[in-house]
Parts: C-alpha cells; sequence; structure tokens
C-alpha cells in the first residue's frame, strides 16, 4: 500500500545524464524459457562481452536474487508474483542508474510477461525467449532438480507440475536445440545492434 505521506525527492541528476556519462543508454533484455533452456549461461556470456565493450551491464538471475533480497519468497502462485514484482522495481533502479540488465527468469505466465513489459513502458525493453523443449531440458537437467521435480521431491516445478506459458509476441528467440552457446549470444547480440538498443 502506498503511503500518502512518502513524497518522491527528485535529484538533480537524471538517467539521461548518467547515460551521457556513460556514453550508452541503460535498459533491459529480459530472457524467459524453461529452467535448464540456457537463460543463465547466455546472459553471463553477454554480460562478460559487453562489459570488455565497456558498458555497464549486470545480471540479474533467478536463483541468485532467490539467495539474497528474495530468500523469505516460495513458489506460490503469490511469492512468484511478488518475487517479479520486486525484482521489477530493483532493475528500474539500475536502469535509472544507468546500467543495461540482463534479467534471466524462468517467467512462466502470459500475465507476468505483460506486467513486466508494461513496467519497463518508456525505457529500452527487449524480450528474448530461450526455446527449448522439456525433453531437452530434462536431459541437461544441470542441477538435477527436474529429477526431483519428476520424483516428486520438489513441487510446483514449471514444466513438470507448473505450466509456461509460451511467450506470443517475444522480441526474440532463441532456440537453444537448433543453436549452439556461441550462435545464441551472438544472435542476442546481433539483435540488440539491429535495434540500436544502445
Ligand atoms: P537456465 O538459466 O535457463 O536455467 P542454464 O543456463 O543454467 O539454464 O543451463 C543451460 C544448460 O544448457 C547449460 O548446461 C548449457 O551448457 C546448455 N546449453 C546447450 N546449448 C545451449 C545454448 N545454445 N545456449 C545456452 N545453453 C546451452
Amino acid at each position: 500500500m502506498r503511503n500518502k505521506n512518502v513524497i518522491r525527492h527528485l535529484g538533480y541528476i537524471r538517467k539521461e545524464d548518467r547515460n551521457k556519462l556513460n556514453k550508452h543508454d541503460s535498459g533491459v533484455v529480459w530472457f524467459t524459457g524453461l529452467s535448464a533452456s540456457g537463460k543463465s549461461t547466455i546472459a553471463h556470456h553477454i554480460e562478460k562481452k559487453l562489459y570488455q565493450e565497456g558498458i555497464r551491464v549486470y545480471v540479474f538471475d533467478g536463483d541468485n536474487i532467490r539467495h539474497g533480497l528474495n530468500s523469505n519468497l516460495g513458489f506460490s502462485d503469490e511469492d512468484r508474483q511478488e518475487n517479479i514484482r520486486r525484482i521489477v522495481e530493483v532493475a528500474k533502479l539500475f536502469v535509472d542508474a544507468g546500467i543495461v540488465v540482463l534479467a534471466a527468469f524462468i517467467t512462466p505466465f502470459k500475465e507476468q510477461r505483460a506486467y513486466i513489459r508494461n513496467q519497463f513502458k518508456g525505457m529500452k525493453f527487449i524480450e528474448v525467449y530461450v526455446k527449448c523443449d522439456v525433453d531437452e531440458c530434462i536431459r541437461r537437467d544441470p542441477k538435477g532438480l527436474y529429477q526431483k521435480a519428476q520424483t516428486g521431491i520438489i513441487s510446483n516445478y514449471t514444466g513438470i507440475s507448473a505450466p509456461f506459458e509460451e511467450p506470443e509476441n517475444p522480441d526474440l528467440i532463441i532456440n537453444t536445440q537448433k543453436l549452439s552457446i556461441d550462435e545464441s549470444i551472438a544472435k542476442v547480440i546481433d539483435h540488440i545492434n539491429k535495434i540500436d538498443f544502445f
């Protein structure tokens, strides 16, 4: 609930000033897709590449954020919603601070993704669908979580016991079953350059 006695204090330095200082614009690349589809792998490689080009960039990673800021949240519908709300708010601060945010979160629901896109209105934002069949994700299972979900040790697991609604209008689709890691990274970078993201 908003407190009407809390009033924003406008600073002297705006996002535009910070973007000018950094010599690039800030914004959000939001990676959505099943667990093990490749979101983190791609995001961290892109972070390294952009960093080496002098771009201020930071990865927001589902698991890492659940260890800290959102460590008090579980996987119920309500908690998933709060998880995303907090991430979006922090990402907005990062964009205002002049940073390019690479957000890697499953974000399985259409409604969630529509909310996210809407929250970044007026800012540079692209949604990247990291596409990979659930069978292939189960085969990869880098953290052994699908196995735990299949045997019921973990409940409410996206792709097994919770739905993943396919994105209908992503800005970019990266099919990690067809592309290598290097090709996947290159395709995202190409797209970013093509649309003049910075
Ligand atoms: P997520 O962040 O979506 O849960 P991860 O990046 O943690 O997924 O794991 C993806 C796994 O898939 C890694 O083991 C990675 O090496 C493998 N992989 C295979 N092909 C690709 C690709 N084209 N892009 C990204 N990851 C890939």
